[in-house]
């Protein structure tokens, strides 16, 4: 025993926030932690000074956070995502820890304008789309709602590639997000583990004479911990983002090295590195290739790992997991985990089979992201086999006992039977990756109602009557700190006016606002900051693009990932067909529009990219026709991201939210633009539903056919062409877009894509346009009466607080975690 006694080491003393001291700091930081004088630094360097200052703040709250869930015994929530779509730090940091003032003026003082550094921050785009928006928004909403959480996934190099338009068509380009390195992280050199693929499985007998399983990988490379302090609002409590980044066990190979091969010598550690290299740009095809299959084990087994280790540090042994540890499987990616966890406990652990398997399903609970089939991730035997051998055993033992159990429940056919394996037998043999995610999950959750009935009656229907009590809703939510009040300060002053200030710790106590939605006055000021908001949008727009908008005329957005089902192209047709009509009905009173899209699409997504491309063509001929006379604008703004949202989620009057029904799980950029005050015209599919209830119907342009309606169209053989026919706005505007009115230069370049249109219209494009573009027209009329649209806007802002991402994690907290 050590007798000497531990000195007590003072903690420090709390940081000021007085602007002085702030000032100071920052010139400190970036004298001695930067090596720059000030007269000569640049304006990244302020920024970095900046964040560091603002850091240390939170590195106080974390320590005391830290030591809370120590002290307490509380349960830990870690929540594995392969996704995270963060956007920018620094407000969001400034604004949570209540300092946005002290800041400005900190740099004021010195010169410095905070809009420009903030401006320089790069975006963390470390997701594709709204799976990895969510897990950003979870983050800041557990740390708000004070519950303990660790976020777990990937530090890619190269983020979401950036797009650039050449000639209307994407290009996409690296994105390198630590060029300038990244003042907010933390690598933690020991807290790294070795993760191992490959290989083969050797059986030896413990002392008992019961075959144990020991894995020897062929491969293995180690996982380092890089920590991010995400902190709640009014720094009530700040967790931790930790992403991990694949580093060689051998640097560089000396023999190699001494031999003269010098390439050779770095091979493994290029090997090494270049798995966490790239983010997979698909958000909604799985994608095939082995490197993503690797990834996904890598940050699944370096998480668990880390998991088990904390947990073994705190309690004696890992019978008290599901009441201390939740982890919660972000959508299939990190499915792999139900396999890794029973590894672990069995092989390395010495946990009998049937007990790991209890303890696996009382700690894993698996979110669902979608129903389409081809996003329904599963891989091939051979594949699984080589590179997760001892994996592929565990999975044909959990497969085996779980269909032994459905088995002996005689009401299975085996049809049914056949549909619950977590192998696919019919073709090539592939590993089900949703259905080992529900079984070895104690709560499976859909993120909308409607996509919640849904999963029950088509994915996972037998699977449902297996375990009929797993399947349950949590719709999503926006975090309303970054998606109103750091978005859209003017609209935030505005409401703070009028009902106070309660609605800044919960958003539901926006609901005051209701009364003042026929309020002359408050209408009028309303309009303000939204065109206020619009002007910055034209800005942008002008300074990007060089166009030129309108901020008087209606803005119409459409920003998303690019995607059939999300239906950008029924927009476009109905912008072709709007084109038609005013230049036909010059003597009708069109009311000026401003359609913008902006979204990316996978760069192996050929469709998606035509679309983009018909989107810039068609606003090419529209945008420069004298004869529209300025009464419609069609803009794509290049590169949609996080921050890009920020800007154009306030200025929306109008928000498109149109999928194909059925088809849209829950979505969220419907939720950031009725909150900012836009009127949304959809379709009755994700959370759109609930939105309707929340505003009401007389708040919400809905239309289009519904998911049944969608689903029996297509068992029923639907007839797009007889549609099509009957409709002579729909037939003039498919007919001109793929004769090559758009596309002089090409002028069959959209014939095969309308040919779709015609031939099977999967996406409903055909069935839905003439309610659509009723709706439209709907909305045109509704815009003549400005305080009828402004009471309907504000009643959207007023009714849309359900929607924040604080009571999504409420309900997660209570529901499926028992947390907090
Ligand atoms: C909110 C958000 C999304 C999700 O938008 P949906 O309309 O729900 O598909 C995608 N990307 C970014 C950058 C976002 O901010």
């Amino acid at each position: 025993m050590n007798t000497v006694s531990k000195p007590t080491i003072p903690s420090p003393a709390p940081r000021s926030s007085k602007p002085e001291i702030l000032a100071e700091e920052i010139i400190e930081r970036l004298t001695y932690r930067i090596g720059k004088d000030a007269k000569v630094a640049k304006p990244h360097d302020w920024l970095t000074a900046t964040i560091l200052v603002l850091r240390d703040r939170i590195i106080d709250k974390w320590m005391e956070s830290t030591r809370r869930v120590y002290a307490t015994g509380d349960k830990r929530v870690y929540y594995l995502s392969l996704e995270f779509l963060i956007g920018r730090l620094m407000r969001d940091a400034v604004s949570n820890l209540g300092l946005m003032e002290q800041v400005r003026d900190a740099l004021a003082s010195l010169g410095v304008d905070v809009s420009v550094i903030a401006g320089l921050e790069p975006d963390a785009a470390l997701g594709n789309g709204g799976l990895g928006r969510l897990a950003a928004c979870f983050m800041e909403s557990m740390a708000t709602v004070e519950v303990p959480a660790y976020g777990y996934g990937i530090r890619y190099v190269h983020g979401l590639f950036r797009q650039q338009l050449a000639d209307g068509w994407q290009v996409e380009l690296p994105e390198s997000w630590l060029a300038h390195g990244n003042p907010w992280e933390f690598e933690r050199r020991e807290s790294a583990y070795e993760i191992g693929f490959g290989g083969t499985v050797d059986v030896v007998n413990n002392p008992e004479g019961e075959p144990r399983y020991v894995w020897k990988p062929a491969e293995r490379v180690i996982a380092a911990a890089f920590d991010t302090p995400v902190v709640g609002w009014r720094g009530k409590r700040v967790n931790t983002l930790r992403l991990w980044s694949a580093q060689p066990i051998d640097p560089i190979l000396l023999d190699a090295f001494n031999a003269g091969d010098h390439i050779g010598a770095l091979r493994e550690s290029n090997k090494a590195e270049s798995l966490t290299r790239v983010l997979y740009p698909a958000d909604a095809t799985a994608a095939g290739q082995e490197l993503r299959l690797r990834q996904e084990f890598f940050f699944s087994s370096a998480s668990l790992q880390d998991i088990l280790r904390r947990h073994l540090q705190q309690y004696d042994d890992f019978t008290s997991l599901p009441d201390k540890v939740a982890i919660q499987l972000n959508d299939t990616h990190p499915a792999v985990s139900v396999a890794e966890l029973m590894r672990l406990l069995c092989d390395v652990h010495g946990m009998e089979f049937d007990l790991a398997w209890d303890i696996t399903r009382g700690t894993i609970g698996y979110t669902n992201h979608t129903l389409l089939p081809e996003a329904l991730e599963t891989w091939p035997i051979p594949l699984f086999e080589r590179l997760l051998p001892r994996h592929m055993q565990i999975i044909y033992a959990i497969n085996a006992k779980v269909l032994l159990e459905a088995r002996r429940n005689k009401s299975f056919s085996e049809t049914e039977i056949r549909s619950i394996s977590l192998i696919e037998e019919s073709g090539e043999r592939r590993v089900r990756m949703g259905n080992l995610a529900f079984v070895g999950a104690h709560s499976i959750n859909g993120v909308s109602a409607l996509h919640t009935d849904l999963m029950k009656v088509t994915v996972f229907a037998d699977l449902h009557k297996l375990y009929p009590d797993r399947i349950n809703n949590k719709t999503n939510g926006i975090t309303p700190r970054r998606w109103l009040q750091q978005c859209n300060p003017g609209l935030t002053s505005l409401i703070r006016e009028a009902i106070g200030d309660d609605f800044l710790d919960d958003a539901e106590k926006l609901k005051p606002l209701d009364k003042f939605a026929s309020d002359a006055s408050f209408q009028e000021k309303f309009a303000a900051v939204k065109r206020a908001n619009k002007v910055a949008l034209s800005n942008l727009v002008a300074s990007r693009m060089g166009i030129k908008l309108d901020p008087s005329a209606m803005f119409d957005i459409q920003i998303k990932r690019i995607h059939e089902y999300k239906r950008q192209l029924l927009n476009v047709i109905e912008a072709v067909a709007l084109y038609d009509q005013i230049r036909s009905h010059p003597e009708l009173d069109w009311v000026p529009r401003v359609k913008l899209f902006a979204g990316k699409a996978a760069p192996s997504y050929h469709n998606a990219k035509l679309i983009i491309k018909l989107i810039n063509d068609v606003a090419r001929t529209i945008n420069n026709d004298p004869a529209v006379r300025g009464l419609l604008k069609v803009v794509f703004v290049p590169n949609y991201n996080v921050s890009l949202a920020e800007v154009m989620v306030p200025a929306a009057d109008l928000s498109e939210q149109i999928s194909t029904a059925g088809m849209e799980a829950s979505g969220t950029g419907n939720m950031k633009f009725a909150l900012n005050g836009a009127l949304t015209i959809g379709t009755l599919d994700g959370a759109n539903v609930e939105m309707r209830d929340h505003v009401g119907e007389d708040n919400i342009i809905i239309f289009g056919l519904r998911a049944d309606e969608v689903a029996a169209a297509r068992a029923d053989g639907h007839n797009p062409r007889a549609i099509i026919e009957a409709s002579r706005e729909l037939s003039q505007a498919l007919q001109a877009i793929s004769s090559g009115v758009f596309s002089h230069d090409d002028r069959n370049r959209y014939s095969a894509l309308i040919e779709g249109i015609y031939a099977h219209d999967w996406f409903m494009v055909a069935a839905d346009f003439d309610a659509y573009a009723q709706a439209q027209r709907d909305v045109d009329q509704l815009w003549t009466d400005p305080s009828t649209w402004n009471s309907k806007a504000i009643c959207n802002t007023a009714r849309m607080g359900w929607f924040s991402s604080d009571r999504t994690i409420r309900q997660y907290a209570k529901e499926i975690w028992r947390a907090g």
